[in-house]
């Protein structure tokens, strides 16, 4: 049975993502940057929560923890073991890279990304990836504890998946990294249209992510290093200066190798 998910917007511009497992109504709760909405939404769907799973320490995706924890005592706290101990509360779970937790009967397979946190991970279930602010869409998250060539490996490792696998970030970030993907790939067709696409759409009602990966592949350019016309226009000619180059238009900032 397919996982339903629920996405809830948090704090600014934040998402938490609420994952049911029908035949067994199990919930996940992933990066829960404040608690009253998630808890709004388990009410009003009548369900426990079993997990409260997080892409890394920042307080905009943990912020709820602990209020959660409080209604919901028997909800295990997951989180990578690098990055446990900069959490407020303890976790009950630490994660590790290829793990697998038990999801009612489906699987959640946890991906270790480390650059933006030392213990940031990817949760993958069925065609859905969750990136927290690893991946975003249209662009791509800040090195903020990692390096370039971190990075670039993570980046290198998700372009692997299925292109059909559905991108849910932590951030709405869209129509602004859109902005820089344009400017970094002005002749880029995908990115002109999706842009136009992203400018008509009211945010607060209808929501730019997901993106299917396919469509990230074609105008993200993070995911698109090797592509002649971006280097081009970068004046690159190797994907890890490209990827600098890009930190620099979407961050103004030069990330150490
Ligand atoms: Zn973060
Ligand atoms: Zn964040």
């Amino acid at each position: 049975m397919p996982i339903k998910i629920i996405q809830i917007k948090t704090l600014q511009d934040n998402y938490a993502y609420l994952l049911v497992e029908e035949s067994s109504t199990q919930a996940a709760i992933i990066d829960p940057g404040s608690a009253k909405p998630v808890i709004k939404a388990l009410a009003a769907e009548n369900l426990d929560l079993s997990h409260i799973l997080l892409t890394h320490h920042h307080y905009d995706h943990s912020g709820g923890v602990s209020e959660l924890k409080k209604h919901y005592p028997k909800a295990e706290i997951a989180i990578h073991k690098d990055d446990a101990n900069h959490l407020a509360v303890s976790a009950n779970r630490k994660l590790q890279e290829g793990e697998k937790i038990d999801f009612g009967n489906a699987l959640i397979k946890i991906l270790h990304l480390p650059c933006h946190t030392r213990g940031h991970v990817a949760f993958l279930v069925e065609n859905a990836l969750f990136t927290g602010d690893t991946l975003f869409t249209a662009g791509c998250g800040k090195f903020f504890e990692g390096s370039t060539t971190e990075m670039y490996e993570n980046l290198k490792r998700l372009k692997t998946l299925p292109e059909t696998t559905n991108i849910y970030c932590g951030h709405e970030y869209t129509l602004e990294n859109l902005e820089y993907a344009h400017l970094a790939d002005p002749a880029n067709q995908t990115i002109i249209e999706r842009l136009q696409r992203a400018r008509l759409r009211q945010i607060d009602e209808e929501p730019l992510v997901p993106a299917t990966l396919a469509l990230e592949l074609a105008s993200n350019p993070f995911l698109r290093l090797n592509n002649n016309a971006l280097q081009k226009q970068l004046k690159t000619t190797n994907e890890l200066d490209t990827l600098v180059a890009l930190y620099q238009i979407y961050y103004r900032e030069t990330p150490s190798f």
